[in-house]
C-alpha cells in the first residue's frame, strides 16, 4: 500500500553532506535493504537518487539520497546544484559527516533552516571513531537534533529513525483518516456499537463519535447499531455496506453475520492505523504464539479511566489469552504516562487504541519497543488474533495483511 502512497504526499527525507561520509550507506542501513550505490570511492551518487519506502513507524516517506556537495569540477558544479534543488523539495534534512563540522556544513545548514527545514546532524562512521564531545554540545545548544550512528554496525539507527519521527512536521504524522478512505462517498458503513456496562452512560466513547465524524467528512453514510439488530441491519440494506466496523469484544460475533464479501474491521484496528503503526502492530500480535505461562505482558493504556468489573485491559484479554497459551501469564497494567522506562522484562506489550493522544506520542511508545526489541500490538489486533479471524480484520488494510501473510513464510 505504501507504494500506492503518491509522492507528493510522503514525508520527503533529504541526505547531505560532504563526499564520502556514508550517506549512501546511511541510507541503506536505515531501510536495510541495498537502494543507492555504495562504494568506497568518492562521489559514487551523481544525480539524487529518489527512493520511497515505508520507513516504520513513521509510514511513507522519500528519502532523497544527494551527491557530494563538494563535488569539485565542472561536473561538480552540475551536481551541486542538483542536490541544491533537492533541498528546495526537503522536509527534514540530515547532514551526514564523519566528525567535520566546519564552514561547509554551517552553509548546509543555513540552506536548510532558512527554508524552515527542520535538520538532524548524523554523526556517521562511529565504529571508526567517536564524534567530537565538543562539536555534539555545539549543535544540542543550537537545538540542531545529533545522532551518533554507524552504517557499519548498525549502532545509533533506531535514535536516527526517533530523531526523524521527532522532525518530521506534524502534518507528515497525523493519519489522514480513520474509515472515510475505506468507504466512498454515498456509500455505508455499519458501525457496531455494544452497549454493555462497559459504555459510558448517556454517549458513545470518542472512537466511535471520531469514526462517525471521520465518515460524514468523507461523504460516506453510517448505520450505528447494536450487535442484536445487526442482522436485520444488513438484510434490509439495498445493498452490502462498504465496510462493518465492530468492537473488538463483538468481533467473532460480528464476523459470524457479516457476509464474507463484506469487509470487516475493529475500531482499534482503525485506531492502530490512525493512532499508531499497524503494519507493526500486526506483527506484534502473532508474539501471541511466543508466549509460555510465566511471560510477562505488559497492558498500556494511554488515558486514566476508571476499571470496570469486566474491564476488556484488565479481565477480558488477560483471560483470553490464559486461555491461549495454556496456562497463566502475567499481567502488569499501567495508564497514562506511566510507561515503564525498562521494558525488557516484558515479552508483549499490549496498547489501548490510543484515541486520547497524539499520533507523535504513539509513536514514539512505538519507537521505544522496537528498541528494547519487545512486540507491541494493541487490543483489536490481540483479540482478533486470539479469536482467529486476524485475515478478516485486516481484509481492508493489504499492506498489514501482507506483512502478516510474509511474517508466516519466513
Ligand atoms: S485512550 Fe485508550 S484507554 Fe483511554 S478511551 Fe482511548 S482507547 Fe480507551
Amino acid at each position: 500500500m505504501a507504494e500506492l502512497t503518491p509522492k507528493g504526499m510522503r514525508l520527503h527525507i533529504g541526505l547531505f553532506g560532504r563526499r564520502n561520509v556514508g550517506k549512501s550507506s546511511l541510507l541503506n542501513a536505515v531501510v536495510r535493504q541495498q537502494v543507492s550505490i555504495v562504494s568506497e570511492f568518492a562521489g559514487t551518487t551523481t544525480d539524487p537518487v529518489d527512493k520511497p519506502m515505508e520507513l516504520l513507524p513513521i509510514g511513507p516517506v522519500l528519502f532523497i539520497d544527494t551527491a557530494g556537495i563538494d563535488d569539485e569540477g565542472a561536473l561538480g558544479q552540475l551536481r551541486i546544484d542538483k542536490t541544491r534543488k533537492a533541498i528546495d523539495r526537503t522536509d527534514v534534512g540530515v547532514i551526514v559527516t564523519d566528525g567535520q563540522w566546519d564552514s561547509f556544513e554551517e552553509h548546509l545548514c543555513a540552506e536548510l533552516t532558512e527554508r524552515g527545514v527542520p535538520v538532524i546532524a548524523a554523526l556517521n562512521k562511529a565504529d571508526l571513531h567517536q564524534p567530537p564531545a565538543e562539536l555534539i554540545d555545539r549543535l544540542h545548544a543550537r537545538k540542531i537534533g545529533v545522532v551518533v550512528v554507524s552504517s557499519t554496525t548498525g549502532q545509533g539507527l533506531d535514535d536516527f529513525r526517533a530523531a526523524l519521527l521527532a522532525a518530521a512536521p506534524a502534518e507528515f504524522i497525523d493519519s489522514p483518516a480513520i474509515a472515510g478512505d475505506l468507504v466512498g462517498p454515498g456509500q455505508m458503513a455499519i458501525l457496531v456499537v455494544p452497549i454493555d456496562k462497559e459504555a459510558p452512560k448517556g454517549r458513545l466513547i470518542l472512537p466511535q463519535v471520531q469514526t462517525i465524524r471521520d465518515l460524514l467528512d468523507s461523504d460516506a453514510m453510517c448505520l450505528v447499531v447494536k450487535e442484536r439488530e445487526l442482522r436485520a441491519a444488513v438484510e434490509n440494506l439495498k445493498h452490502p455496506p462498504a465496510l462493518v466496523v465492530t468492537d473488538s469484544q463483538a468481533f467473532k460475533e460480528v464476523a459470524a453475520v457479516v457476509p464474507p464479501n463484506v469487509p470487516m474491521t475493529g475500531f482499534s484496528v482503525l485506531y492502530s492505523r490512525f493512532k499508531g503503526d499497524l503494519i507493526t502492530q500486526t506483527l506484534g500480535a502473532t508474539a501471541v504464539d511466543t508466549l509460555r505461562p510465566g511471560d510477562n505482558v505488559l497492558v498500556a493504556e494511554s488515558c486514566t479511566h476508571h476499571p470496570i468489573e469486566d474491564d476488556i485491559g484488565r479481565v477480558k484479554i488477560p483471560k483470553w489469552l490464559n486461555c491461549y497459551v495454556g496456562g497463566k501469564l502475567n499481567f502488569t497494567t499501567v495508564q497514562g504516562q506511566d510507561f515503564p522506562d525498562d521494558i525488557s522484562p516484558y515479552k508483549l506489550v499490549i496498547h489501548c487504541g490510543a484515541c486520547m493522544w497524539n499520533r507523535r506520542l504513539m509513536l514514539n511508545r512505538i519507537l521505544k519497543c522496537r528498541r528494547a526489541n519487545v512486540p507491541i500490538t494493541n487490543y483489536g489486533l490481540v483479540i482478533a488474533y486470539s479469536l482467529g479471524i486476524f485475515e478478516r480484520a485486516l481484509g481492508p488494510f493489504p499492506a498489514a495483511l501482507q506483512a502478516f501473510k510474509n511474517a508466516g513464510r519466513k
